[in-house]
């Protein structure tokens, strides 16, 4: 077996489980090692049959003296019922709908079992618990830490732990980026080590050891990327873009409105890094609606007046338009000039007639506009630009580095542009600073005054009605609604609403009378912008959609937003979809729908009541769920660490120092040449 090994040439692998693996993402051994436990549950505790008690968690050990499977009348359930007895006592177990278990397991045999210690009426009792007969060797199931990994529906977590057991030998040929001797000088264990007991953990002690290998490991891997970014932008020069004092203040005098004092400071910073010789790398963080575009132009006015362009790209065709007319307003004022590129639409505000594409390009590359917003149309080929020396990104974690890359590698090849990223997601400053090695960040925390906030209220299922009846209501007056799931297609075993069914449900029964669509990720993407594009003209009243609707749409006439199964998501993301709303002079709502009885879940939906700041928000998650977990997700941009936390620091400081060590030996990596290999080309210029 290798690493390369087809997964489906395991053992006990067939055409089925090969496709369940494949939708986790492994398609070979060696993906299949590197598919880390999430948690463990831990059956540490053997607990002996006369010393049960009732709710725990244990492990025990006996014989199997009787087992037999019968059926329910009523449910036409299967019912596996068994006694198990060891030296003391004896014990009744249940398992329901595996009939299979009585093929498994037979009278005499030792078996080790798993599970929590219930009542029903004729005592105490051990209800579908994790078993393993004692005499295949050694029990990965039921004793010590036993590991729990993510799961698709269908593939069992017993089977999921028989397959990494399977390729647990190949630990030993992996190879690891680490250099020795930074392995040596942190007193790490190997990682063919640490990767066996990070699976099968045989004590606490040993779990901590083996994270804490590859949690440094990764960070020393992010760390060593940042600072070789750091070091290439600043082996390039910038153009340097003088402040334009008098225009700036007439723009920002003839806005209609008064810039926060956030924005002002952020406009300010930014405009000072675009005077500097070397080229800025700059974060602009704010929530949803805190003004963040009207920032970057201010910025890229200046570009444009130091005769330079600016590019603005960012995620979605609407987003793009709505830019361009939202820019295109507020710079009437000035001579701008402003293009919009898309897949479909090519505009000049200046143009007196329609353009096309290749008439559009043109005037982009011999320098006829001065900002020129888009999509990832931006980065096609034919683009070129005439001296291009600003890079907006928009909504920076939904792109790629490539992507990123793409357009910078726009401007003249002797400089390099400057970089703004602007994202909603609330970083920490710490831990920002943390992770890009000397990212300078600008920081907008407060909302324009004036809005009304936004009413949320947490409603349980016996209010649901009371919620439509709003709904219909606030459509009847003109209004409009989202309504979020977090499912596209119907799940038993996730047991959370899919927009599938919610929308078959809404446009046939409950709002019939009204115009429901349905959006969602499995969508194309013209298909998506088009049915955004109706919601946003509103031909559409109320908007089926799953997370995809995250990014920053601005529809004001949209003023409910309701979020079925709400504690399945992280305040972060509720927060988010909450921007979604109350960005006119309605007043707006958000619906935290849930059925779930768990007080933590109640206690973190209740932060959204109290706050609405998206960095309280993102501080009141933090102690209700891990920072992995916060911040560790896809959505939220932050590089995917499977085991180490950014908030870390006390490791990330070392490895840090680490990566400081082996740049200062060999800052080109020629003396590393697997390290060199594994950053490889992910290596980016800059922010990540
Ligand atoms: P985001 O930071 O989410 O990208 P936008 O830049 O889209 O926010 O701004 C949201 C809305 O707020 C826009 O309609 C914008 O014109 C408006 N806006 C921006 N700054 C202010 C301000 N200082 N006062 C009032 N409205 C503002
Ligand atoms: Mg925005």
């Amino acid at each position: 077996m290798q690493l390369t090994t087809p997964i489906s040439e395991l053992s006990q692998v067939g055409v089925a489980t090969a496709k369940k693996l494949a939708r986790l993402n492994i398609t070979t051994a060696g993906d299949l090692l590197w598919h880390l436990p999430r948690r463990y549950d831990d059956f540490s505790e053997r607990v002996r049959i006369e010393d049960l008690e009732l709710d725990q968690k244990v492990n025990l050990v006996g014989e199997i003296q009787m087992i037999g499977n019968k059926r329910t009348h009523r449910s036409r359930m299967h019912i596996t019922e068994a006694l198990i007895a060891d030296d003391t006592d004896v014990l009744r177990v249940i398992w329901f709908n595996q009939p299979f278990i009585t093929k498994a397991l037979k009278i005499g045999d030792q078996v080790s079992l798993a599970g929590k210690i219930t009542e029903d009426f004729a005592g105490l009792v051990m209800i579908s618990p994790s078993y393993e007969r004692l005499n295949a060797g050694q029990t990965i199931h039921t004793q010590g830490l036993v590991p729990v990994y993510d799961l698709t529906a269908e593939l069992s977590a017993k089977q999921v732990r028989s397959l990494v057991k399977q390729v647990l030998p190949l630990a030993h040929i992996i190879s690891s980026a680490l250099p020795n001797s930074i392995q040596n000088k942190y007193q790490l264990i190997t990682l063919a080590e640490a990767l066996k007991q990070i699976h099968f953990p045989t004590s606490q002690i040993e779990l901590e050891s083996a994270r804490n290998r590859i949690a440094f490991e990764e960070l020393f891997i992010l760390q060593l990327r940042s600072q070789l970014a750091r070091l290439q932008a600043k082996s390039h020069d910038a153009l340097i873009v003088a402040f334009a004092e008098q225009e700036t203040k007439e723009l920002v005098a003839t806005l209609p409105f008064t810039l926060t004092e956030d924005q002002r400071r952020s406009a300010w910073e930014i405009i000072q890094g675009l005077g500097q010789t070397k080229p800025m790398l700059r974060l602009l963080e704010g929530d949803v609606g805190t003004g963040k575009t009207v920032v970057a132009l201010l910025a890229m006015l200046n570009v444009a007046r130091a005769g330079y362009q600016s590019a603005l790209m960012a995620p979605t065709e609407l987003l793009a338009t709505q830019h361009y007319e939202t820019l295109t307003r507020l710079a009437s004022t000035t001579n701008l000039r402003i293009a919009l590129l898309t897949r479909t639409q090519w505009r000049l505000n200046i143009a007196s007639e329609k353009l096309s594409k290749a008439k559009l390009i043109k005037i982009i590359a011999s320098g006829g506009a001065d900002i020129i917003l888009g999509t990832h149309a931006l980065i096609q080929e034919q683009v070129t630009f005439n001296n291009l020396d600003f890079v907006v990104i928009d909504e920076q974690h939904r792109f790629g580095v490539e992507q990123r890359r793409a357009l910078m590698a726009k401007s003249s090849s002797a400089t390099m542009p400057h970089l703004l990223s602007m994202t909603a997601t609330p970083i920490p400053r710490s831990l920002a600073l943390a992770l890009y090695d000397d990212l300078d960040i600008s920081i907008i925390k407060t909302k324009p005054k004036g809005r009304p906030a936004i009413i949320t209220k947490i409603v349980e299922e016996p209010d649901r009605n009371k919620a439509y009846d709003y709904i219909s209501t606030q459509i009847k007056a003109g209004r409009q609604a989202f309504i979020i799931c977090p499912l596209i297609d119907p799940s038993d075993i996730l047991g959370a609403r899919s927009v599938t069914e919610e929308y078959e449900r809404l446009s046939q029964s409950v709002f019939r009378d009204f115009s429901v669509g349905l959006l969602h990720g499995k969508l194309k993407p013209r298909d998506k912008d088009s049915l955004m594009s109706k919601f946003a003209a509103g031909e559409i009243n109320i908007l089926v959609a799953t997370s995809v609707i995250e990014v920053g749409i601005d529809v004001p006439n949209a003023v409910i937003m309701m979020i079925e199964n709400a504690d399945r998501f992280g305040l972060a993301q509720l927060h988010q979809y909450r921007g979604r709303v109350g960005r006119g002079e309605h007043q707006s709502y958000c619906f935290l729908m849930t059925d779930s009885s768990d007080d933590k879940a109640h206690q973190r939906l209740n932060a959204l009541l109290e706050h609405d700041n998206g960095f309280d928000l993102a501080k009141a998650d933090l102690q209700f769920r891990g920072p992995g977990e916060v911040y560790g997700s896809v959505q939220s941009g932050f590089p995917e660490l499977k085991i180490a936390s950014l908030f870390d620091f006390e490791l990330m400081k070392k490895a840090k120092e680490a990566a400081q060590t082996i740049l200062t030996e060999s800052s080109d990596l020629s003396l590393y040449p697997d390290l060199k290999n594994k950053l490889g080309e992910t290596t980016d210029a800059h922010l990540e």
